[in-house]
């Protein structure tokens, strides 16, 4: 394994900014997952995980840890089953899938990062999660070193979450899908349209962490007031976060080089020369006033390192 010091992490961040990991090292087999744990504590470091980089925020200072970028590759099919390793790109299993005449995923298109961030936190576009297609996820608990295979009902996924996320030893492996048999060329056509759907919606090919904070469960008056406005159903009690902040006046608003985005207000922008702590400053911004005008709490989605 090639174990470096002192690199910059905002390259690895979809955000672009942020400072050094003490140590780095890139996990392209399970076995090396192990050994960095092991040298880590040899070392007297924590170890922060990365997939791709595209919902977390690393603080300026950078992290006095062994940062582990999973990138262990593969995919298998056994008739409408795919099996696929955690370091691969969400959007390379998606194209896959749809290659092999395995349509379900296409919605998903266009996510950035991992299938093992995606399932660690139950990545979802356009009314499909993740976790509609999981049957079972291999994961490695770091503390006993024991590998397991989780079925769908372990992993307890809810809406952005799951049991991976709320036990950050565990480090997904790998994921197993259900697809269901489509035509290539319509499948293909089907990741066209989310592709070129999330760049009308600026919020594809973008320096930023995705939605800054989850959609909020709000009180029965705030769903009407959104119905309303928008002449949309709140699902499950939630409104979005970006509804919220644009109504309490943050849409473009900027801390330095970071800017709550003028087309999607959730969605932070590095416009240039942002830093960690403008990031931070922002959110702190956002969420005081959406609390003042509407007493919600927004809660990151984001994952501050
Ligand atoms: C422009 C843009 C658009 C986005 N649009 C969407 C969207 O439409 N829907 C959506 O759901 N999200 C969206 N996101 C957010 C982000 O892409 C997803 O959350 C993605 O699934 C994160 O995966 P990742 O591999 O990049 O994780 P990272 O950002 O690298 O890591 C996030 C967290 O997951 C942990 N982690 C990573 N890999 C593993 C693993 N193998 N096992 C256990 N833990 C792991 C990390 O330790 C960290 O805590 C968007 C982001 C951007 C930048």
């Amino acid at each position: 394994m090639d174990l470096r010091a002192k690199v910059a992490l905002a390259p690895y961040t979809t955000f672009a900014l942020g400072g050094p990991a003490a140590l780095f090292l890139e996990a392209q087999a399970p076995g090396d997952i192990k050994e960095a744990y092991a040298l880590a504590k040899q070392k007297g470091l924590p170890v922060v995980v990365l997939g791709g980089g595209s919902n977390v925020v690393v603080p300026d200072e950078g992290l006095n840890a062994l940062v582990l970028r999973i990138t262990t590759q593969g995919i298998g099919r056994e008739g409408s089953t795919l099996r696929c390793a955690a370091g691969e790109p969400l959007l390379g299993l998606v194209k896959y899938a749809a290659g092999q005449g395995l349509g379900g995923l296409e919605p998903l298109a266009g996510i950035p990062g991992t299938v093992g961030g995606a399932v660690r936190g139950n990545a979802g576009a356009f009314g499909v999660e993740i976790k509609d297609v999981l049957v079972s996820a291999r994961a490695l608990d770091t503390e006993t070193g024991e590998e397991k295979v989780f079925a769908k009902s372990e992993c307890d996924f809810s809406y952005r979450s799951s049991f991976f996320k709320r036990h950050p030893q565990l480090i997904v492996l790998e994921a197993e899908l259900a697809l269901a048999p489509a035509d290539p060329m319509q499948a293909d056509a089907k990741i066209m349209h989310t592709l070129a759907e999330r760049h009308k919606r600026h919020i594809q090919d973008i320096r930023s962490a995705g939605s800054f904070f989850k959609n909020p469960v709000v009180s029965v008056d705030l769903q009407k007031l959104f119905k309303q406005d928008k002449s949309q159903e709140s699902k499950e009690g939630r409104v979005p976060a970006g509804w919220l902040m644009d109504r309490a006046g943050l849409r473009g608003a900027r801390v330095g080089g970071a800017v709550a985005s003028e087309y999607h207000t959730n969605y932070f922008l590095n416009a240039g020369d942002a830093t960690a702590a403008q990031v931070k400053e922002l959110a702190a911004l956002a969420k005081e006033k959406v609390f003042k005008e509407f007493g919600v709490t927004l809660e990151e989605e984001a994952v501050i390192l």
